[in-house]
């Protein structure tokens, strides 16, 4: 296992306006939203999906066209990130998950569907973002089963959902 769900390439491609990175943000977070985690096909697809500044640029002016700064979300948890920054509470480990360097499991276990926080970054991402809405759980224990059946093992959020899914898609298109 390693040890964060996505990574950016190495070395970064560099460009005068962040707009540019889209398609490789989209490939290194494997089409799926960095806090959701949930693929373009179960998220309204791709015109769904925005280019997120993980430090908010609004308070860190020098990190907007930094690469590794840009994340690939889905609209609505982009939504209610928005500038949000914890910069007092983050003493206290409040502050978002990092799915660029930390796995699923340092902060959630999946209970059916539900993500139930088990670290402060856990409860504050899942409070500000509404990652326990009932669509999320519902479509979470859908996207499972489906796994489940077909291969007969655990859907795992510490990996990327398009790698999971994809093969599967495959088979029930052929
Ligand atoms: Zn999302």
């Amino acid at each position: 296992m390693t040890d964060s769900i996505f990574s950016h390439r190495v070395p970064a491609p560099s460009e005068n306006n962040y707009q540019k990175y889209r398609p490789y943000i989209r490939e290194d977070f494997h089409e799926c939203c960095a806090y959701c985690l949930m693929h373009e096909r179960f998220a309204n697809g791709e015109s769904n999906f925005e280019l997120d500044h993980f430090k908010p640029k609004a308070k860190f002016k020098k990190l907007k066209e930094e690469y590794t700064n840009i994340y690939y979300s889905c609209h609505v948890c982009n939504k209610g990130k928005w500038q949000h920054w914890p910069s007092e509470l983050r003493s206290k480990g409040y502050r978002f998950v990092d799915t660029c360097s930390e796995n699923f499991s340092d902060h959630f276990v999946d209970e059916d569907g539900y993500w139930k926080p088990i670290s402060h970054a856990g409860e504050y991402t899942e409070e500000m973002i509404r990652l326990n809405s009932r669509h999320h759980i519902e479509i979470r224990q859908m996207i499972k089963n489906l796994f489940n059946q077909y291969t007969g093992s655990l859907l795992d959020w510490n990996k990327p959902l398009k790698d999971q899914i994809d093969p599967i898609i495959d088979a029930l298109n052929k």
